[in-house]
């Protein structure tokens, strides 16, 4: 269930290139229960920016939350490089995703 629904999200936000080697909005970011389950990674020392974050980039890419999905495809988080996709995402769109995100997040 949450498998399809997950999916189901990020399948509805478009995806870019990003400038090579650039992680600059990598982060603390926030991680649904699921998500957090699909990590087979152990976290980085702490005091780095995200503890995925390896030397080369993501060491989880594939399965990034969401909301690293989500970041430079809708108004509010657009990339300081200028990097977006053909066809942002429009403030509402982002925003039902996000809803949707959030309950789902919140079940038990
Ligand atoms: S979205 Fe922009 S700031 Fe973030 S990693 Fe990609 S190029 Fe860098
Ligand atoms: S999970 Fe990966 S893409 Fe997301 S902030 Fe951390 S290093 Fe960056």
């Amino acid at each position: 269930m949450s498998a399809k629904v997950h999916k189901a999200l990020y399948a509805q936000i478009p995806s870019f290139k990003c400038k090579e080697g650039c992680t600059e909005c990598c982060g603390p970011v926030p991680f649904s229960a699921w998500e957090r389950d699909q990590v087979k990674i152990e976290p980085g020392k702490l005091g780095r920016r995200c503890p995925y974050l390896g030397e080369t980039g993501c060491l989880i890419y594939e399965n990034r939350p969401l909301m690293c999905r989500l970041y430079g495809t809708v108004p509010e988080m657009k990339c300081p490089h200028k990097c977006r996709p053909e066809k942002m995402l429009s403030s509402l769109e982002g925003r039902r995703i996000l809803a949707k995100y959030r309950k789902m997040a919140e079940r038990p």
